[in-house]
This record gives structure tokens, C-alpha cells and sequence, in this order.
């Protein structure tokens, strides 16, 4: 679906509300702190912008934001886990602005943490860029993923394949998805007005996961660490406009 003018200022404004959420979230991220208490700063920057979450009730999920450490993929309930030096985080964030969503997640070190941590953190970024920069008009979409799986197999990780990005707009998750792996065709023709969530997530082992008994987390089956990257952007004339950025 394509947006007008007036909908992809709103999408900027959820955007803005979503980047100050991955900021204040980011900055409270130390040794000792809960994933319940980075939910509570993140439902703070929420209520400050007067918007509301798309996390929050979700298919019954209980918070504003997904958080995921060391080997567990997504969609993490935060709670009582307390957060170690040398884990790796995963910090998915959401909001709606006069009715139009945002979404955009990050990984980040606790303290210290170990070389390999470091290069799978940079690689899944650096893949989710890749694939964000082939977000221009007349493009094929599924380029995306062949950007992401590309930059992310060259460094020796894997592609999560159940799990994938999507248009966005009205709703948080719209059709089409958007894998992070070359899918086998080519995929809708990019037009502008059209937004996408690019969200790589990137294993360190094999690509293979499990869901926990409790319905959401979701873990790497080798139980090797995972990262989380995720922009949500606009395909425009001028070519792939982030919303999410700070
Ligand atoms: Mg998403
Ligand atoms: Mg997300």
C-alpha cells in the first residue's frame, strides 16, 4: 500500500516517538538492571509523547517492549531477568501517533562483552543497512533480503527464516513481509509512499529456533546468541527515508 503525505507525516512523528524509546532505553542498559525496568523507561517516553503502544495487548502480550538477551531471538516479556556484564540485549520498541505505527529495535552490550558478541552485534546492523538501502522506487522488494542474507553469511551467521520484517502503516504488521533471506523470486516492484520494517535477525549458529513455554520468547535452537535490528522506512522519490532515527 502506498501512503500520502499527510499518513507519512504521522508515521514520522510514531517514528520519532520510537527512536526517543530506543534512546532512553539504551541509556538505562547496565549490570543489574531488569528487562521489567527497561520496560518501565520505555512506557515512560509513551506516555511523555501522548502515544500509545502496539506492543502492549498485542495477541495479549504484556508490555511495551520485546526484550531478548544473549540467545534468545525475539519477542521477550520483560520482567524479573536481571541484566548481566557481557550479555547481549535485544530491544524491540513500538508506537502509534495519530493512529499510524512505528517500530525499530536494537541489540546492545551489557558492560563488557566478548569479541564475537561485538562482531555478530556490528554484522546484523550493518546487514539491516544493506538491506534498508535497497528501499529505492522500481526496486524489487525480496532485494532487500538478498542484501541482509549476503552481508550476514559472508561473516560465517545465519538468517532467521519464521520471522521477518513487513510493511507497516495503519497496522503494525501489514502485508507484504519482507524476509531477510532471498526468498526464490523477486517480489513486489517498490513504489513510492510504500513503508517497510527491515528487521534482520541474525544468528550466530544455525538459523533454527523454538518457542518457550510461555507462548513468545523466541530462542536459537543451538542456543548460540542472536541479534535484532530494525528500522522503519519509506520508500520516497529521493530514495529509503528512516523514520526511526534519533
Ligand atoms: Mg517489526
Ligand atoms: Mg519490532
Amino acid at each position: 500500500m502506498r501512503r500520502s503525505a499527510d499518513e507519512l507525516n504521522k508515521m514520522r512523528k510514531a517514528g520519532k516517538v520510537v527512536a526517543e524509546m530506543h534512546e532512553a532505553t539504551r541509556a538505562a542498559i547496565r549490570p543489574g538492571v531488569t528487562t521489567g525496568q527497561l520496560n518501565e523507561v520505555a512506557a515512560a517516553v509513551i506516555a511523555k509523547r501522548g502515544a500509545r503502544s502496539n506492543f502492549l495487548n498485542y495477541h495479549g502480550f504484556p508490555a511495551v517492549i520485546c526484550t531478548s538477551p544473549n540467545d534468545m531471538i525475539v519477542h521477550g516479556i520483560p520482567g524479573e531477568y536481571v541484566l548481566r556484564e557481557g550479555d547481549i540485549i535485544s530491544v524491540d520498541c513500538g508506537a502509534i501517533v495519530e493512529g499510524y505505527h512505528g517500530d525499530a529495535a536494537y541489540t546492545a552490550g551489557v558492560g563488557e562483552i566478548s569479541d564475537l558478541a561485538a562482531r555478530l552485534i556490528e554484522v546484523t546492523e550493518r546487514s539491516m543497512w544493506a538491506g534498508i538501502e535497497q528501499l529505492h522506487k522500481g526496486n524489487r522488494l525480496h532485494e532487500v533480503g538478498r542484501a541482509v542474507q549476503s552481508v550476514a553469511e559472508a561473516a560465517g551467521f545465519s538468517v532467521v527464516r519464521e520471522y521477518v520484517g513487513h510493511a507497516i502503516g495503519t497496522a503494525m504488521h501489514e502485508s507484504p513481509q519482507v524476509p531477510n533471506y532471498w526468498p526464490g523470486s523477486p517480489g513486489p516492484t517498490l513504489k513510492e509512499g510504500m513503508v517497510f520494517a527491515v528487521e534482520p535477525m541474525v544468528n550466530a549458529g544455525s538459523y533454527e529456533t523454538y518457542v518457550l513455554d510461555d507462548g513468545w520468547g523466541v530462542m536459537t535452537r543451538d542456543g548460540q546468541l542472536s541479534a535484532h535490528f530494525e528500522h522503519t522506512i519509506a520508500v520516497t522519490d529521493d530514495g529509503p527515508e528512516v523514520f526511526t532515527l534519533a
